[in-house]
């Protein structure tokens, strides 16, 4: 089985592909449609929308990775990497991938609470998990195929679409590997 890409053109790869090293899973840095040939799955990292929305048309990423996800391949996205995978955005619109059939706010949690960690109920583990929010967005809005996963104060800050996994906030800052593990047992069928 192919290693599981990790988009590294800004933002915290280097935390996912610790998190996954954990999990047991190999991983790759993502930079050019290239190192997408033969990966298993696709993580896209938290760090800024705008920026990572930027070097991703630059480097002529947008259509090989909505290619590669649109064809099914496991993936995973964290706060940037949500609002990088979404049709659309509430206000400003950062490029965006268009794969998620979710809208979303970004920075929705207010500069009061820009950061803060939280205890969340997450469908499909049995025990809570710490989400680590820091400048999250939130969705506010899904499509009719998008399963809610988890919320905050009402606020819906993980889904899932069939082959994709989003969260608004950040499991690869904490040693927790379950919802990594999430993604690793999409790619196996589970
Ligand atoms: N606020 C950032 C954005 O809008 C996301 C923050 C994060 O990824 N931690 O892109």
């Amino acid at each position: 089985m192919g290693p599981v890409g990790v988009l590294a053109l800004q933002g915290d790869f280097r935390e996912h592909q610790q998190s996954l090293e954990r999990a047991g899973a190999a991983s790759r840095q993502v930079r050019k449609p290239a190192d997408l040939d033969g990966i298993s799955a696709l993580v896209i990292p938290g760090g800024e929308s705008t920026t990572i929305g930027r070097l991703a048309t630059l480097y002529g990423l947008i259509d090989p990775l909505r290619e590669v996800i649109d064809g099914g391949l496991p993936t995973f996205g964290t706060c940037a990497g949500l609002i990088f995978l979404a049709v659309g955005t509430v206000r400003d619109g950062p490029p965006q991938l268009g794969c998620l059939d979710v809208i979303v706010e970004r920075n929705a949690f207010g500069r009061q609470n820009d950061s803060f960690e939280a205890p969340l109920e997450v469908e499909g583990l049995e025990a809570p998990f710490l989400g680590v929010f820091i400048r999250a967005p939130q969705v506010a809005k899904v499509g009719p195929h998008v399963e809610v996963l988890a919320t905050y104060d009402g606020r819906v800050v993980m889904v899932r679409q069939g082959n994709i996994l989003a969260s608004a906030f950040h499991p690869e800052l904490t040693d927790d590997v379950r919802i990594h593990d999430m993604l690793l047992s999409m790619l196996k069928g589970d």
